[in-house]
């Protein structure tokens, strides 16, 4: 028995298999049926989701780290009575780098949903 990699899915299975068991690709014919393509477009389009939600996740934690350091200063600056110029923060480069990404995100995910949509 050997591993193969399914054309389909690039996952490995073994040579003995008909059918691919992670996306049932069939192996001995090397065609897929209209049903098993759209299984496979959608794992893939739940897949690719998956990542840019994790990604947005990850602009927004960058977001904050800017935000909360520069909230702190913000309150000290009030405690003190002295005026706080919050530009000159080093926070606000993170929480724009943060938006900036954020919004990146948010667009690969609606262009992924269009796409995904218009195909089916
Ligand atoms: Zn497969």
């Amino acid at each position: 028995m050997a591993l193969i990699q399914c054309p389909a899915c690039h996952r490995r299975v073994s040579n003995m298999a008909k059918t691919c068991p992670e996306c049932g690709f069939n192996l001995v014919s090397g065609l897929a049926d209209e049903a098993t393509l759209q299984k496979l477009r959608q794992r893939q389009y739940r897949d690719r989701m998956y990542v840019l939600k994790m990604l947005s996740f990850t602009a927004m934690a960058i977001a904050l780290i800017g935000a909360i350091p520069m909230l702190f200063h913000y309150i000290q600056g009030i405690e003190a009575g002295v005026p706080v110029r919050l530009v000159e923060h080093w926070g606000v480069y993170l929480v724009a780098a943060g938006f900036v990404f954020y919004a990146t995100v948010r667009v690969r995910m609606m262009s992924l949903k269009a796409a995904y949509q218009k195909k089916r």
